[in-house]
């Protein structure tokens, strides 16, 4: 089952997701201007969620991680009054999204693993042990040095012993080939990797050794003309399908600042899924199965833990 922050799921019954997604961002005291995230409006919130559920939404991916504007108070309540599934995620995101001084920045791996694998199996900090997180967030800013280091050790600790899929930012794209090999020699296979905003670097012959070594693709810059998406997304996704590599993909929106909701007056909103994505990808071609895949059943089956002995 899905560990979802109102419960277990079926994955086989959510139908549409919205696989990197932001249901709730309250950035912390400290965090400098530049880098605050302001999501945190609930009645606006809750109404475009539920205009996703009624267009036929079934799960949210949360992306942000304790300490850096989570909630999960707030996700179970936003589930709750929706009637949507939403997961939250542990781990770390990019350092700029902290206050200066939050301990992850300089803990050990032990006590980042111990904390990580606290919230997954017990319950998140915030929520005082409520509501469980599902998925490991790790920033990957393309390098693997100094604490960043020392956090996706911890996170790969926390993966193995839990069997929780670790959820990657990147920035557009950069260095993920070192993923593999670094997770994989930690006793993490390619199937527990979900590397999202790899679209951003549409080179399908990447894309393709990722999907074959069995890692999860995101791909979200469908409906965001400053990715270009008719020369990047587009192409390179009929090229995967092409190539058999259609269960490897989840796609989502990632609307993280409040002007790409419909709600705040701004777009796409979550309802481009439905909307403008859905019957874009039946223009393409794609059958039933593919797209359902593509927008829900992919991601949804993939964030079920499970135990790197127990891989597909
Ligand atoms: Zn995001």
């Amino acid at each position: 089952m899905l560990q979802t922050v109102t419960g277990p799921a079926d994955p086989a019954a959510v139908g549409l997701a919205d696989g990197h997604g932001h249901a709730w961002i309250m950035p912390p005291p400290g965090v400098a201007p530049d880098y605050r995230l302001e999501l945190h409006d609930v009645a606006v919130i809750k109404a475009e969620l539920s205009d996703f559920r009624s267009a036929g939404g079934g799960l949210l991916v949360d992306c942000q991680p304790g300490g850096c504007g989570r909630d999960a108070r707030m996700l179970a309540q936003l589930a709750t009054e929706t009637g949507l599934f939403i997961t939250a995620t542990t781990g770390f995101h990019r350092q700029v999204y902290y206050p200066p001084d939050h301990w992850l920045w300089s803990a050990t791996v032990e006590a980042t693993a111990a904390y990580f694998v606290e919230e997954l199996t017990q319950g998140t900090r915030e929520s005082g042990g409520r509501v469980r997180a599902a998925t490991i967030k790790v920033g990957y800013e393309g390098v693997i040095e100094g604490q960043t280091r020392v956090l996706m050790e911890a996170a790969a600790d926390a993966a193995r012993q839990t069997g929780a899929v670790i959820l990657f930012h990147t920035e557009r794209g950069r260095n993920v080939e070192a993923l593999l090999s670094f997770f994989g020699e930690r006793g993490v296979p390619p199937e527990r990797l979900y590397i999202c905003h790899v679209d951003k670097r549409p080179d399908f012959g990447l894309h393709r050794e990722l999907a074959e070594a069995g890692a999860l693709l995101g791909y979200d810059t469908f409906v965001r003309p400053k990715y270009d998406p008719e020369h990047g997304v587009w192409p390179l996704l009929r090229r995967m399908v092409a190539a058999g590599l259609a269960g490897s993909i989840a796609i989502g929106l990632d609307l993280a600042l409040p002007e790409m909701w419909r709600h705040y007056g701004g777009g796409p909103g979550l309802l481009a899924l439905p909307e403008r994505i859905i019957p874009r990808l039946r223009q393409e071609g794609f059958d039933r199965p593919t797209i359902a895949r593509l927008t829900g059943q992919n991601v949804a089956r993939r964030l079920v833990w499970r135990m790197p002995e127990d891989q597909e």
